[in-house]
């Protein structure tokens, strides 16, 4: 489904991405670690338009998207969570979810849907977005990326200084999202969340896919793969 091929990315002068490629197909979760620095949020920038590559083909179903906008690549059906989460601090989790309901018909998730999924939102309905916890908050993040209706939902550590309860709720509304046939970008520094969750695997290092493989081959070559991600 999601495709980028061969990307280089630039900051300036500084190369941050080297000759580039993910795939992610229909309801799957694909892993993409590293060590702090590696590259892996300037890969799922470049995924999600937000940043331009140097040669290489962002495609969506087979279908290159053409000079990649954040607006495009939405379009398309991509949905980014940055790491920061980017949710309106002085609105309610009420108006985040109401800011980022579109009027795609028939729409699969809706503000109800979000909150059947994430509970505690709906708890937290009337509470801004600067007073949820950290969890609350990136929950929040997701919900409003469900809200553009996506088929593919890149995660930038979701579930970064979160309490166990709280990333257990995580993984499984991951879990549930893949199910629905979503595929599933999840950038972590470690490999104790992917683990639970990822089908396939890439690792970044220095900009370079260091290793990528599948599930069997993870747990195979779990050595190999610490030793990439290890500071
Ligand atoms: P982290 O786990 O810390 O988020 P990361 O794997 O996501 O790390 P990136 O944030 O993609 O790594 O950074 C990759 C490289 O690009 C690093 O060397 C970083 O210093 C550099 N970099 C990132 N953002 C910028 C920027 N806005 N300007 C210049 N260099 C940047």
């Amino acid at each position: 489904m999601l495709e980028l091929k061969n990307a280089n990315v630039y900051y300036g002068s500084a190369q941050a991405l080297y000759d580039f490629s993910l795939a992610a197909r229909v309801g799957e979760v694909v892993a993409l670690i590293g060590r702090n620095g590696a590259g892996k949020s300037t890969a799922m920038k470049a995924m999600a338009g937000w940043l331009k590559c140097r040669g290489g083909a962002l495609m969506m179903n087979g279908a290159r998207i053409e000079h990649p906008t954040p607006e495009d690549v939405n379009r398309a059906g991509i949905s980014l969570v940055p790491e920061d989460r980017q949710i309106f601090p002085t609105l309610t989790v009420a108006e985040n979810l109401r800011m980022a309901r579109v009027t795609h018909q028939p729409a699969r998730w809706r503000e109800r849907e979000v909150y059947e999924l994430f509970p505690r939102l709906g708890e937290r309905q009337e509470a801004s977005g600067a007073a949820l916890s950290g969890g609350e908050q990136q929950m929040l993040a997701i919900g409003r990326a469900l809200l553009c209706q996506p088929k593919v939902l890149l995660l930038d550590e979701p579930t970064e200084g979160l309490a166990p309860v709280v990333v257990n709720a995580l993984v499984d509304a991951i879990r549930a999202i893949a199910a629905e046939g979503v595929a599933i970008v999840l950038v972590e520094q470690n490999v104790r969340i992917p683990e639970m969750l990822a089908q396939r695997f890439y690792v970044l290092d220095s900009g370079r896919v260091g290793w990528e493989g599948n599930r069997d081959e993870f747990i195979r070559q779990r050595d190999a793969v610490e030793r990439l991600i290890s500071i």
